[in-house]
């Protein structure tokens, strides 16, 4: 095998797996390193705990280190935050139009 035993993982990685989450998200990052490797889905931002070994034979590629410069071939994908995604719908740009003042002089009669 071509494929070293060991896997050096960073808190930071982000990572594509061979396997998509439910959501259909493949991207993950790293938030914990231990026994247990703990992943969040950059898809849905879901939190999983899994084994390490487990972990790392479904890594694909590695998008981005944490703990090194990012490889400059593939462009990691632009931070999306799921939860900030209220946007501010801004209104048509309009001219408001000015009111005519109807001025109506009263006449005294
Ligand atoms: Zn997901």
């Amino acid at each position: 095998m071509s494929r070293p035993p060991y896997v050096k993982l960073y808190v930071g990685d982000v990572v594509r797996t061979r396997k998509a989450h439910p959501c259909g998200g493949d991207v993950w990052s790293i938030e914990r390193l231990g026994a247990d490797v703990g992943i969040r889905c950059r898809t849905c931002g879901r939190f999983v705990l899994m084994e390490r070994i487990k972990f790392e034979r479904r890594i694909r590629e590695f998008l981005q280190r944490g703990n090194e410069l990012p490889i400059p071939e593939v462009a990691p994908p632009a931070p999306e935050a799921p939860r900030a995604r209220r946007q501010k719908r801004e209104p048509p740009l309009q001219d408001p139009q000015p009111r005519r003042r109807i001025l109506r002089r009263a006449r005294p009669s």
